[in-house]
């Protein structure tokens, strides 16, 4: 994606409707902008996800707030990032759930994600260790998919 500024990121929530007290848009300069399809971090607090991407509908940018739960296995099993489908060992996944608009938070929508949101390194192997389960699908490809799944969800919720 091309890089963003702090203004943008900050435009992108309240164009949404967001208050955007929560939003603590991390340090920028060292973010690799061309290694990512969408940008996300986690609130130090660990208990909500903010999502930056443009919206497949008119090539805007989005911010997505999302809050976050750390899903607790009590025995270590494998776990699937339905974004991306790198496979973690344990504790590589949380539950990000987002408010379906106009639902005046009535009905949300849960997916389980690579806990950091760090999907699009780990679709180009730049985070170790590396998916548990090995794909054959090209780069592209993982990229594309994962594209469609974000929007299908966001869509669903009414955020793009
Ligand atoms: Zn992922």
């Amino acid at each position: 994606m091309l890089p963003l500024n702090r203004e943008q990121i900050t435009a992108a929530f309240l164009k949404s409707n967001d208050q955007s007290e929560a939003l603590q848009v991390p340090e920028l300069a060292s973010v690799q902008w061309s290694f990512l399809d969408y940008f996300g971090w986690v609130h130090p607090s660990g208990h909500l996800g903010f999502v930056v991407l443009s919206s497949p509908n008119d090539g805007q940018l989005r911010g997505i707030r999302m809050s976050r739960a750390k899903r607790s296995a009590k025995k270590p099993r494998m776990e699937m990032c339905s974004w991306c489908h790198h496979v973690h060992k344990a504790n590589g996944t949380a539950m990000f759930t987002v408010q379906v608009k106009g639902s005046e938070g009535r009905h949300s929508l849960g997916n389980v994600v690579c806990k950091a949101l760090d999907c699009s390194l780990r679709i180009r192997n730049l985070v170790q260790p590396e998916s548990f389960m090995r794909e054959t699908l090209y780069q592209p490809a993982k990229i594309w998919r994962m594209q469609a799944t974000m929007h299908k969800w966001l869509g669903r919720a009414n955020q793009l």
